[in-house]
Parts: C-alpha cells; sequence; structure tokens
C-alpha cells in the first residue's frame, strides 16, 4: 500500500478516500483494447473528495411499466414473519432481471460477453458526463443522442472523460409508472428516445468511453427494428444502464457514478442501485 501511495502521490491517494479498495481491482477488463498503445494496465482515475449522493435509482415494484408492455414483476414470498409470531421478517424474490433501473451486462446481447458477476469492479465507479436532450425530447418522442450532441457537450465541458460514463437526460424517467413510457402505437412500434448508433460508434472508437445510461428503457431508441446500439456496445464488452432516475438532479459534468451491480452468477445484468458522487 505505502509504495503504491508513494507512486500515486500521498495527497492524491488519500483525497480519493478509495485508497486500496481501488488499487486492488482486477486488471482483466474486456475495456482495456480500448486503450491499447499506452502499455500496462491503466491508472484507477482519480476521484474528488464528495459532499453530496444522488441516488439515480427508481424504487422497483410491479406499478413500474415493463419494456415488453405491461407491468414488470417483482414478488415477495414470506418465508418467515414477525406478524407470523417469527423471529425474523424473511423473503424470497421473484424478479425481472431487466427491469426497473437496471444493468445489461456484455452477455445481454455477447454470447461470449462478460455476465454481471464478472464485470470488474473498477468498471463500475466512472466519471459521469450527461447529454441533455430533452428540449427535443419534448418535442419528438424518437429523439436520439447525435454525435452532434456529444461534441456540444465537449464544447462546453472539454473531451469525455476516459473511461466514462454517457447519460441521456430526456426528462422521461417522470413517466415509468405510466404505460406511456414504452409508449406503443397502433402498430405496436415503441416510442421513446434514446442513443443513435452512430454516437455509440464514435464514443467507442473515437472516445474510451466505458458505459452509457439512459432514463428510457433501452439503450436505443423506442422505434428501433435490429438494436444496433445494444449489439455494439454490449459486443464491444462495454456495459449499460436503463431506466435511470434523477439526472435532472446533477450538473452535465463533474459527477461520479457507481453501480452496485448485482454479483449473481451468470446474470445477464439485472437490479443495480446507481449512486452519483458530487
Ligand atoms: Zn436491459
Amino acid at each position: 500500500m505505502d509504495i503504491v501511495a508513494g507512486n500515486l502521490g500521498r495527497r492524491n491517494f488519500l483525497r480519493t478516500g478509495l485508497g486500496g479498495a481501488a488499487l486492488s481491482l482486477s486488471s482483466c477488463s474486456p475495456l482495456e483494447p480500448a486503450r491499447r498503445g499506452e502499455g500496462g494496465t491503466p491508472a484507477a482515475p482519480e476521484f474528488a473528495a464528495f459532499s453530496q449522493v444522488v441516488d439515480l435509482t427508481h424504487t422497483y415494484s410491479n406499478r413500474f411499466t415493463h419494456w415488453a408492455g405491461g407491468t414488470a414483476r417483482v414478488e415477495l414470498e414470506t418465508v418467515s414473519s414477525t406478524a407470523n409470531g417469527d423471529g425474523w421478517n424473511v423473503t424470497r424474490w421473484t424478479l425481472d432481471e431487466h427491469a426497473g433501473t437496471h444493468i445489461d451486462s456484455p452477455f445481454h446481447r455477447n454470447p461470449n460477453g462478460l455476465t454481471a458477476d464478472k464485470i470488474p469492479p473498477r468498471d463500475l465507479v466512472l466519471p459521469l458526463a450527461i447529454i441533455d436532450i430533452r428540449k427535443k425530447a419534448e418535442e419528438n418522442e424518437d429523439a436520439q443522442v447525435t454525435i452532434e450532441d456529444l461534441r456540444a457537450w465537449e464544447d462546453a465541458h472539454g473531451p469525455l472523460p476516459d473511461r466514462c460514463c454517457v447519460a441521456m437526460l430526456s426528462g422521461w424517467d417522470a413517466r415509468v409508472e405510466k404505460p406511456g413510457f414504452i409508449n406503443f402505437d397502433d402498430k405496436g412500434i415503441r416510442h421513446f428516445p434514446g442513443f443513435h448508433t452512430d454516437a455509440a460508434i464514435f464514443m467507442l472508437e473515437e472516445r474510451t468511453v466505458l458505459s452509457m445510461a439512459v432514463d428510457t428503457a433501452s439503450l436505443d431508441y423506442g422505434p428501433t427494428k435490429n438494436f444496433p446500439v445494444h449489439t455494439a456496445w454490449l459486443g464491444s464488452g462495454r456495459w449499460g444502464i436503463e431506466n435511470l432516475a434523477n439526472l435532472a438532479d446533477l450538473p452535465p459534468a463533474g459527477a461520479t457514478l457507481v453501480c452496485g451491480a448485482p454479483k449473481i452468477e451468470g446474470a445477464t445484468g439485472g437490479h443495480s442501485r446507481i449512486l452519483a458522487l458530487l
């Protein structure tokens, strides 16, 4: 620990507050090829001290709108209950894996990708860049995050940070318990905002973005037929977050995202507590 602290500079080491935890992380990230040419294992990003924690997680219940239509499943079966005279309150859960605020692991779309339990912990703590498309999403239910939106963010805040999470703020998080969240038309086509494929390719080829996130139900926008954003993003070994809450409470740049991804063997993603540190 002392040697590592010396290498980092003791002040930075202490300031991170993450200390040894951040430094004991696995070096087997599937995303390291994105940094090829720089040599060696990338250093853990530096994190400033924080004074605020913002919860980006919706409460999950059977009122939550499911991507396929209808509502999401959550059953809490009573195993023991103090109301029944037992000494403990314990339930057994049955949940939809891809509903509520959840992650998509690479394996969700990519048979060779990592399952949720295998995502390296150092990949779950990331600088957060928020792309605010609320204005165009108000005018167009099928609005997408484009390369132009990413460049506009960079004009204001500098290059997208190395190994960051880029999140779309569309304002649709207010709808998660309403059927209009998935917004089927009379032909059965969904309408809601998401990432444009070109923007996803730009983030993984021209930048070193590690995760993408949306406040709607899918990384791809509603009308997609073949989910090219999922295919490109998860296919590259990266992971994503869907159904985020409260992005509007954060500045566009400067927050750190912390993802409490499920560590369930073989999970293709799943319910995650997503926090932002400011
Ligand atoms: Zn999903």
